[in-house]
């Protein structure tokens, strides 16, 4: 998933569900949201920051002193984990294991007829590389985010 659809989505979310919506938690969302990606600078994409054992005491933390920024934060990090568990692997219990689980979804379609296949898919996380991806789609979401976050909190 690219960073415009993790920003994206939680924004969404956040718009939708929060009574009283500001741009500081919009964007502390977002920087959360981000985050977890920064582990494409180390040795392997998808490790410490796309695990658990970080994310959940950091959620807790967040929580307890009851900082909506930090909580916001925290609940992007947490999104990015989530959205990036239907696209891939996130290793659960990095460094202790470096084994992760994701969730394989697959719709087709045409004169045959259609079908839905779910599976659960597990290897070790992608060690670093360039990425080129195809973001036409996610730049549309990314729009349509920003439109609502304008009329929503002007
Ligand atoms: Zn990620």
């Amino acid at each position: 998933m690219d960073p415009f659809e993790h920003a994206s989505i939680p924004t969404l979310a956040y718009l939708a569900i929060s009574n009283e919506p500001t741009w500081g938690g919009a964007l502390a969302l977002i920087l959360g949201a981000l985050f977890p990606d920064l582990d494409a600078f180390c040795r392997e994409h998808r490790s410490y920051l796309h695990s658990l054992l970080f994310a959940l005491p950091v959620f807790f933390l967040a929580y307890l002193p009851g900082n909506p920024y930090a909580l916001l934060f925290s609940l992007g990090w947490l999104s990015h984990l989530f959205l990036d568990f239907f696209t891939g692997v996130i290793p659960p219990v990095y460094p202790l294991s470096r084994r992760g689980w994701g969730i394989s979804i697959t719709a087709r379609g045409g004169p045959s007829g259609a079908g839905l296949s779910i599976r659960i898919i597990e290897h070790y996380p992608d060690p670093r590389h360039e990425y080129r991806i195809e973001v036409g789609g996610s730049v549309a979401l990314a729009i349509l985010a920003i439109t609502a976050l304008i009329i929503r909190l002007h």
